[in-house]
């Protein structure tokens, strides 16, 4: 009762524990997801706000501003300008960490016949050459000259226009060149005014194929490799351009799909606002000569347009393993699986413990049990020989019918003391693995007739009818003699002590050919008390008796059928038996038959 208390509650603390286990590894899943989308995003956001850095950086580099109470009013040659670029150029190689980005220098202004025209930087002579139209700049081109068609010289394009990618999917920068009004002009009514723009060029092939790949790599590390993440970057003018893709098996899950996405190829206004250039003042010392007409300022416009997110590029990417959700799924999943198995381990143990804890305390009480009964086995015929011999010696029988009968009773007790502790030394020999069986063919019949021999006395004693039914030409079987003569004698000797009133024993002998091949079966039959359904599991065990037979007060130690058990098994045999309470028993050895041509050698 106590026993099973403990089970309950020690029960309970394993579901209680599974359950922690379960709600807290929920937590944890949930708290390791929003980790890694934190530390996924904010490594997106690293990578676009480098990417988009180094544009500022250019951009910044190539913004100048051109004050005209310093710069005069001369046109027709570009000395100021050339000047800025060749010093900025150098600037910027100075610090560019990417030097190889940018490809190329243009200025676009108004000819005087109010044409747009373009010319390129030659970085070698550092002067500024007219130069055709590159062909990626021809659709802008005609565009702005649209607008300024349209809108006439009151327009003024924004950074945000030079950028946004639902206008343009080029690698250029355009940035205006404004002109800072004289002080009697009122800086307040005339905000600075456009006159041309610098259009840096970057290099498509290094940026697409060395400088994304590069930012990938450092960000995802191993993305080209067996990276965690797989990443792809489309233009957004375009998606179906794919600029970049670490993975083009993934590439369409990833940009269904994505554990996040950022647009980029944009400038961060926020780090020009307020700000000069990287060490430039902005301010122009020496002017070149421009064309003051050219003035695409509206007045009234804010002087820098507000911060734009949008991008050119968009960046999705997304965990290899599925998406963040199905990969820290997973690892709930079988971190759940292992904490389970653990916990049933757990369980497994201490159910382990308890069965060999319960069945220690059963030995030990079996145990007791036989001390208790081996002593009062021992302490009757011990009497009855005393006793005998008592009145022996004393000369008070005399009379030789009474002397007969008196050494019969000693004889008789003698060979149930000798039997006993035959029992009792044989368990011992095998529970020490001290028994050796003596292996060699025998002839079943024999078995048979030396034991009905052994147990002779006992049957005649107990006016037994023995009914035998043995087949002839048996199969040899193979065993210790002296063993397998104990153990039918052990059946016999217990069909006679639970025989009941009917006092009759049945005893056959077959060979059968079962799944398990040839066999002989010996099967000893009995009328009596037969056996309890609850005791039927138990009476194999050492020192294990019937609740009917304890009650009945019928002598035993409970050792007979362990002995029959070990001793057949050990044979390759085995016992069975089929009982009925007040219908009697029927125990039965089954022996593995020898082959044919064993037995012939034998003969
Ligand atoms: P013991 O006979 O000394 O009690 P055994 O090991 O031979 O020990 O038998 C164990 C128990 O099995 C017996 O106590 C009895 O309850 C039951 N048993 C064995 N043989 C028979 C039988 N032929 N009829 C009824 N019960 C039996």
């Amino acid at each position: 009762m106590r026993m099973s208390i403990l089970i309950a509650v020690l029960l309970a603390l394993l579901a209680l524990l599974a359950t922690l286990q379960y709600r807290w590894m929920g937590e944890v899943s949930e708290a390791e997801l929003q980790r890694m989308r934190s530390s996924l995003r904010a490594d997106v956001f690293r990578l676009t706000q480098e990417f988009d850095g180094e544009l500022t950086r250019i951009y910044r580099s190539f913004n100048l501003q051109v004050d005209f109470n310093d710069a005069g009013d001369s046109f027709g040659h570009y000395g100021w300008l050339e000047d800025q670029y060749a010093h900025r150029y150098r600037q910027w190689l100075a610090v560019a960490p990417y030097p190889r980005l940018v490809h190329d220098l243009f200025w676009v202004d108004m000819d005087r016949s109010d044409e747009l025209r373009i010319s390129r930087f030659n970085r070698e002579t550092n002067h500024l050459e007219l130069s055709s139209w590159p062909a990626e700049l021809a659709d802008w081109r005609g565009r702005f000259t649209e607008r300024l068609r349209n809108r006439g010289m009151a327009f003024r394009p924004s950074f945000g226009t030079a950028l946004d990618p639902t206008v343009e999917d080029l690698p250029e920068l355009v940035i205006p060149l404004r002109h800072r009004p004289r002080f009697s002009d009122g800086p307040r009514l005339n905000p600075p005014a456009i006159v041309g723009f610098s259009v840096v060029r970057l290099d498509r092939i290094y940026l697409e194929q060395e400088f994304v790949p590069a930012l990938a790599r450092r960000y995802f590390p191993g993305t080209e490799g067996m990276s965690d993440y797989a990443l792809v970057i489309v233009s957004r003018r375009n998606p179906e351009r794919i600029i970049y893709q670490s993975d083009p098996k993934l590439s369409a899950s990833v940009r269904s799909s994505p554990d996040a996405a950022a647009t980029f190829f944009t400038l961060r206004f926020e780090a020009l606002q307020n700000r000069p250039a990287d060490g430039f003042s902005g301010r122009i010392d020496r002017p070149g000569s421009f064309r003051r007409g050219a003035n695409f300022a509206a007045p009234g416009l804010p002087p820098i347009p507000a911060p734009r997110p949008e991008g050119r590029w968009q960046l999705t990417i997304k965990h290899r393993g599925g998406s963040l959700k199905d990969v820290v799924g997973s690892a709930r999943r079988r971190n759940l699986m292992i904490s389970f198995t653990v916990l049933m381990l757990l369980g497994t143990s201490m159910t382990l413990i308890i069965i060999v804890t319960q069945r220690a305390q059963k030995l030990a009480r079996q145990q007791m049990d036989f001390v208790a009964g081996v002593s009062h086995e021992l302490r009757t015929p011990l009497a009855v020989v005393c006793s005998a011999g008592e009145n022996l010696a004393d000369g008070i029988i005399r009379d030789q019918q009474q002397v007969k009968q008196y050494g019969g009773l000693v004889l008789n007790e003698g060979r149930r003391l000798t039997r006993m502790v035959e029992q009792i030394l044989e368990f011992a020999g095998i529970q020490s693995g001290r028994r050796i069986y003596e292996m060699r063919p025998i002839r079943p019949g024999q078995l048979i007739d030396s034991a009905l021999a052994a147990c002779e006395p006992h049957l005649k004693e107990a006016d037994i009818q023995l009914q035998t039914e043995i087949e002839n030409d048996l199969p040899l079987i193979k065993g210790d003699s002296a063993a397998l003569i104990g153990s039918i004698q052990n059946l016999l000797i217990n069909a006679i002590k639970y025989g009941g009133v009917n006092r009759w024993i049945k005893l056959q002998a077959q060979a059968m050919t079962g799944k398990r091949g040839q066999e002989v079966r010996i099967t000893i039959e009995d009328k009596g008390l037969g056996i309890a359904r609850t005791d039927l599991p138990h009476i194999f065990d050492p020192f294990y008796r019937g609740r009917v037979v304890l009650a009945a007060q019928i002598h035993g130690n409970g050792l007979g059928l362990s002995l029959v058990k070990s001793a057949i098994e050990a044979h390759g045999g085995r016992v069975t038996v089929k009982s009925s309470p007040g219908q009697g028993s029927v125990f039965t050895l089954h022996f593995p038959a020898l082959p044919r041509t064993a037995r012939e050698s034998f003969k």
